[in-house]
């Protein structure tokens, strides 16, 4: 880990290696009234994080399954489980993440409910493939994002992930180089990565809710989101996650089909056709907002239990 680059970055020391971290920080901003309270207590994680540990009843765990959302995915999924493809019949891989021992297990802010139901097996998409996808992403003319776009940004990594992280839209240098989240805001999601013992591209499959960069950075607009959502469902569907993260609200807001800020989504094991939902803050955010990097720590940790007790 680059030292000089974490600390150009706002990084240091909040989000580096174990033995690099030289001081624990404690933050001092009281929790949103509408948000899960988190404490002032904070331990240094197994990581090399600062975690906050909650001390306040969190607000029950419900899963909770978006209507709309469940309708598209179910029409995939449904497709998906009719008949075989070259794509999925690889054998399934042995779980890569890592068993803390009981004393590192991190502090979750809500405990997971039990699933309602998993996809835990494979399933063969019968009439989709990566490579029809892909075409029709980088051939798409269906929003006005064509006219300014330089290339789809499809998305990448791993297509028999256990872990699927999905953000916004692409920016300038996803939309120039054509993979989402590089530049600085990938390169903190790498490290949010590398503190889950995670990697791009080995386990973990990274894509956006849009497919082509919004002029200017702006916000996604609902034409643009309805007419590209059905890429992402295809790619969920041809994933098959076991969980998915959602990073910032809009995000959140499209996968669940609802308005609701990413506060009240916090902490809360959702879920989309029966994949456990984890949201957390958008990387570019926590670059303009350090100290949440804590609470998103703590998303990431609600996450990885998630996933442990879905194999359970
Ligand atoms: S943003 Fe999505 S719907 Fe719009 S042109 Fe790109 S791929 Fe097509």
């Amino acid at each position: 880990m680059d030292e000089q680059l974490l600390k150009a970055m706002g990084l240091w020391p909040l989000w580096v290696p174990k033995d690099q971290e030289t001081e624990v920080v404690t933050l001092s901003e009281p929790a949103a009234s509408h948000e899960p309270s988190i404490a002032s207590v904070h331990v240094a994680s197994p990581f090399g994080f600062t975690e906050s540990t909650p001390d306040v009843e969190t607000p029950a765990a419900k899963p909770v399954i978006s209507a709309s959302a469940k309708a598209g995915l179910a029409a995939a999924l449904a497709a998906a489980r009719g008949g075989s493809s070259s794509l999925r019949h690889a054998p399934e891989k042995p779980a890569t993440h890592v068993a803390l021992p009981e004393a590192q297990q991190p502090p979750v802010q809500a405990e997971a409910p039990a699933p309602v139901s998993l996809v835990t097996k494979p399933v063969t998409p019968a009439n989709d493939n990566w490579d029809d996808l892909t075409r029709e992403i980088h051939q798409c003319r269906a929003c006005t994002l064509c006219d300014s776009r330089t290339q789809a940004v499809p998305g990448i990594g791993d297509v028999q992930a256990e872990w699927m992280f999905i953000g916004e839209a692409p920016g300038a240098e996803e939309d120039r180089l054509g993979e989402p989240f590089v530049g600085t805001a990938g390169k903190l999601l790498d490290n949010m990565l590398a503190a889950m013992q995670l990697k791009r591209g080995d386990n973990v499959y990274i894509g956006n809710v849009l497919k082509c960069r919004p002029p200017g950075n702006r916000d996604p607009q609902p034409a643009e989101v309805a007419a590209c959502r059905h890429f992402l469902t295809r790619q969920i569907a041809l994933v098959q996650p076991k969980i998915l993260v959602a990073l910032g609200r809009f995000a959140a807001n499209t996968l669940l089909n609802t308005d609701s800020t990413l506060a009240s989504l916090r902490g809360t094991v959702h879920h989309v056709e029966g994949i456990p939902l984890i949201v957390t803050y958008h990387p570019a955010y926590l670059l303009r907002n350090l100290p949440d990097k804590a609470k998103a720590w703590q998303d990431l940790c609600l996450a990885m239990k998630t996933l442990q007790q879905t194999k359970h």
